[in-house]
């Protein structure tokens, strides 16, 4: 039998509850069975708020300067552990080792950039806003003077629910910034990849964060709804698909919690004729087959305008035929298996469905040499899709390219804005005005502009539009600081 994924409440990994729903959790590229999660762990989220409530006090009342020693000594044992880290990834998510760098680094850089919370959390001030002369008149018989200043202060016990795609940086950047502003953190990772969030988690109280101030409960929907109705808990962040991420937004609000929720997306990339070629087909491919398919910026479908299409489906079609795949420890591998068999049967339905709604199927993941064992699927493209298809509007969350045709960049713009998501969105062109006409009209958060990935940086907010955000401030940049501190105004004067 394998054992049984801890909890980390109180500085220290713990069993947990026994009881309830388990989830299995299996490498996807061999099928061996690597651990047991619990899912239905409500007395250890239970325990974890309370360690977290009863650790807030003194860890805001700690110098800022003094909790950010904390996180410089946290980025430093990611480094060291860097290896560690990328390679339990590729075992538990079974994404290749690059890919697994990549979710590391990102995530170190949030680490970092938490690291500035000393300058991030300043206040502002306005001294002599007004002068007062009603109740004594000195300064010279003229009256008091007034100042105001704002400080920026921790909410108390925040929360963060993540997805499975990215099993070390998504929980990077939520709680690295809300403990540097003062907060304290329970943090509820994907049940398909626990295993890596504890080891993040563990690391941080080795780095010197104080018992308390960071706990981790694993679990399912059970563990998520008790967090986000919790009288102890302020906030919460959540990424994932847009059906949860609306749940939680609105059980978390009507609960009186501020609530930021990261969804699903449909991801569009605009191919005009006078794109560079190679630009494009590199950026396509490792956009729509990255990860599997598996990221929240994957571009899903492709729209060649005018006569880009003549060029394009033959180029990327060849290209994607050429990706080795394999498990994501292998030799010169390019795409690793699907996180779970659930999901390899949701992407081969599609590409049936795909079929059956009249495209083209013009390189077929189901035909392709695979690895005996695992979860995979062979990079597909589908041709000749059209506006109204399910794989032109549904989420596939795989290798699957779909590509559709328009005559104009305003026809593909209009065609893509029909989306209900808005996560991101690719142009490649040469042309200046293409670009600025697309940069003014394109309806997402996140835009490509000859880049196929345009990927969040710490610095800057992170920002999905429509059904792919609910809430106002985003993850990341000066967002996070923003969703992790609320503003005191202080106004004063001094007879
Ligand atoms: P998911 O929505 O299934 O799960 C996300 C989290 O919610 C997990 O911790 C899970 O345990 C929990 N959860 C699942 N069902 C729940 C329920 N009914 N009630 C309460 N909690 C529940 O997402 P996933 O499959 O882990 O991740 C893939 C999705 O995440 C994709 O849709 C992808 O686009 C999205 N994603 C979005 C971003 C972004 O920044 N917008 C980033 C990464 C992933």
């Amino acid at each position: 039998m394998s054992t049984r994924v801890e909890q980390f409440i109180e500085g220290r990994r713990v069993a947990g509850d026994a009881d309830g729903a388990i989830h299995e959790n299996v490498n996807p590229a061999t099928g061996e069975r690597l651990a047991e999660v619990s899912l239905d762990a409500v007395a250890s989220a239970e325990a974890a708020v309370q360690s977290a409530r009863d650790a807030f006090p003194a860890w805001a009342a700690t110098p800022v300067g003094e909790r950010c020693q904390a996180m410089f000594a946290y980025k430093q044992l990611l480094e060291d552990h860097f290896e560690e880290l990328a390679s339990m990834i590729v075992t538990e998510h079974g994404k290749t080792k690059a890919e697994a760098n990549g979710d590391v680094r990102r995530g170190i850089d949030c680490v970092e950039f938490a690291c500035a919370a000393p300058s991030l959390m300043m206040g502002r001030s306005l001294p002599q806003i007004a002068v007062s002369s009603s109740f004594c008149r000195t300064e010279d018989e003229g009256g008091v003077g007034i100042d105001s200043a704002v400080d920026r202060v921790p909410l108390g016990v925040c929360v963060g629910i993540t997805p499975f795609n990215f099993p070390i940086m998504v929980p990077l950047w939520m709680w690295p910034m809300a403990v540097a502003c003062g907060n304290t953190f329970v943090l509820k990772p994907s049940e398909k990849v626990s295993m890596c969030a504890v080891r993040e988690v563990e690391l941080a109280c080795e780095a010197g964060f104080p018992p308390g101030v960071l706990n981790l409960v694993t679990g399912g929907p059970k563990v998520v709804d008790h967090l986000i109705t919790h009288d102890d808990v302020k906030a919460v962040s959540f990424v994932g698909s847009s059906r949860v991420a609306k749940h939680v937004y609105q059980t978390g609000s009507a609960a009186g919690k501020r609530v930021q929720c990261m969804g699903g997306a449909k991801n569009f990339m605009i191919i005009m004729p006078d794109a560079n070629r190679d630009a494009v087909i590199d950026g396509v491919i490792g956009s729509a087959f990255g990860n599997t398919g598996q990221r929240c910026l994957a571009g899903s479908v492709a729209i060649a305008v005018g006569d880009a299409a003549e060029w394009f489906v033959p180029a990327v079609t060849e290209a994607a035929r050429g990706l080795k795949v394999a498990a994501g420890d292998e030799a010169g591998v390019q795409m690793g298996p699907l996180i779970d068999e659930a999901s390899r049967e949701r992407v081969l339905g599609y590409i049936g469905t795909g079929a059956d709604e009249g495209a083209t199927v013009v390189l077929d993941g189901r035909d392709a040499e695979l690895p005996a064992t695992g979860c995979f699927v062979g990079p597909t493209i589908l041709d000749h899709v059209r506006p109204g298809m399910r794989v032109a509007e549904d989420e596939i969350f795989g290798p699957v390219l779909s590509i559709m045709r328009e005559d104009t960049l305003d026809a593909a713009l209009a065609t893509m804005n029909r989306s209900p998501y808005g996560n991101m969105a690719v142009l490649f062109t040469e042309s200046g005005y293409h670009a600025r006409r697309f940069q003014t009209n394109a309806g997402a958060g996140m835009l490509g502009i000859n880049v196929g990935v345009p990927a969040p940086m710490a610095v800057f907010p992170f920002s999905g539009w429509k059904d792919s955000f609910f809430g106002t401030l985003h993850a990341n940049g000066d967002d996070a600081v923003r969703f992790y501190t609320e503003y005191r105004v202080t106004v004063s004067r001094w007879m």
